[in-house]
């Protein structure tokens, strides 16, 4: 008996709680959603990782529209079942305007600012790191060849399905950690680098699926280990595509344009980072010594920075000027990619309008020097916690003023619920609750 199936379609937002969200519709009815969309519910976006609904201004009220956007479809085939088939939409309210909450209209709303200042387009590529949940492999596999072998079909499906839906595999690699793996594409441009996080998020939980796995890409499993990062590599090209990152007499070869950029996102950093490291156990990683992010620092090449400049491999000069890059490091897959992004560029967008100097890059530990010595050369140690992240977010008027009235508000309300209910847990506990929604 063939049992009988109607093929759907979800249509997704990244929300605030970095989850993918939507509903889904007969595939039949596509060019119908592409126009009307589906009914979506303003107080959606308060619903926590844990699926609570924390403190929302909109009440029961309010509707608005989620709209697919055809260029954002991600569909891939596993085997016989029915795989995986979705498109990111967008959240707009009945009058068709972009609605003040939805990431993917945030991150919009970033690049066009970066446009207006700089003329430049951003072209992003997302690095993900995540952990298998099987039973724990031997030790001595940290980047191995045989804890690589040992999914090798797992890889081959994961970068697979990444080429079947039209994004570009980079690599892949048994990382550092117990059980962990990092599957790097290749850049693309604007809103689309962030669409592709999210694909590549999704293909990895579904990929795991196809092999009784389950994948996991919490910001942290255990603390006596390392994290799971999020590396967002940046690069500026202009409207005819010419490059506007290098610079080879720019300090470390950074472009005028690059170097402000980079001023302004470690200038905001503190205040972004509730946005980009957005749950309570995001802060366990951002800790000294473990390759991710503690300082607002520039790293020449070193994975202690929140921002690096990133080795070229390439030779000649128009190749140089392609591959120049800078990497976020603050980052984890508790964030919507989309707001992660928007909050990185909007602060780069901002140090380019200030006009800020070149950061001096860091080249030493800094978790050896005190708070004086840190002052001295305007370091700033990155908020500790979530709580101390959010009241960074939401005192500093320039951040806030970036989005809606109300918006940080509404963000700490969001978060807010996630710390109460994680309050009464210990570290343990609280990874092992993150590491089932994530
Ligand atoms: N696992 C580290 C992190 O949490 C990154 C290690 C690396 O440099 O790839 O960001
Ligand atoms: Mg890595």
């Amino acid at each position: 008996m063939t049992i009988p199936k109607t093929p759907l379609i979800f249509v997704a937002t990244s929300d605030l709680a970095g989850k993918l969200r939507g509903k889904a519709f007969p595939a039949e009815q596509l060019n119908k959603r592409l126009q009307r969309g589906v009914g979506w519910t303003p107080t959606n976006v308060q619903i926590n990782c844990f699926d609570e609904i924390a403190e929302s201004p909109f009440g029961a009220l309010g509707d608005l529209l989620l709209i697919p956007d055809a260029r954002a479809e991600a569909k891939a085939e596993f085997g016989e079942d029915s795989g995986l088939h979705f498109i990111m939409g967008n959240i707009v309210t009945l009058e068709g305007e972009p609605w003040d909450f939805c990431t993917r209209g945030l991150l919009s709303a970033a690049l066009n600012r970066l446009h207006s200042v700089a003329g430049a387009h951003l072209v992003a590529a997302f690095e993900h790191e995540f952990q298998l949940k099987g039973a724990p492999q031997p030790v001595g596999q940290a980047y191995g060849h045989g804890g690589f072998s040992q999914q090798r079909d797992f890889c081959e499906t994961l970068v697979d399905v990444i080429a079947q839906i039209g994004l570009k595999p980079d690599s892949i690699m048994k990382e550092y950690g117990p059980n962990q793996y990092e599957v790097v594409i290749g850049p693309e441009q604007g809103v689309r680098a962030a669409d592709a996080a999210i694909m590549v998020r999704e293909l990895t939980y579904a990929t795991a699926r196809a092999y009784s796995e389950q994948a996991t890409y919490t910001p942290i499993r255990d603390v006596a280990s390392v994290g799971n990062g999020v590396h967002i590599h940046m690069s500026f090209v202009d409207d005819e595509g010419v490059p506007l990152t290098y610079d080879a007499n720019g300090p470390c070869g950074m472009s005028a344009l690059t170097a402000s950029f980079a001023a302004g996102v470690l200038k905001y950093l503190d205040a972004i980072l509730a946005l980009t490291a957005p749950s309570v156990i995001s802060y366990e990683r951002l800790t000294p010594h473990r390759w991710s992010a503690a300082f607002n620092n520039l790293g020449f090449r070193d994975r202690e920075a929140s921002l690096r400049i990133c080795p070229v491999t390439a030779k000649d000069p128009t190749s140089i000027a392609r591959q120049f890059n800078i990497e976020y490091r603050a980052a984890d897959a508790a964030a919507s990619p989309h707001l992660s992004l928007a909050a990185v560029v909007f602060a780069g967008a901002q140090g380019i309008e200030e006009g800020l100097a070149a950061p001096t890059p860091t080249e030493d530990d800094l978790s050896l020097l005190d708070a004086s010595e840190l002052a001295e050369r305007g370091i700033v140690r990155l908020p500790q916690t979530l709580e101390e992240a959010l009241d960074r977010f939401v005192s500093n008027p320039v951040v806030t003023g970036w989005f809606s009235d109300g918006f940080a508000q509404v963000y700490r309300a969001h978060k807010q619920s996630e710390i109460k209910k994680t309050a009464e847990l210990d570290t343990d506990a609280r990874c092992r609750l993150y590491e089932d929604t994530y």
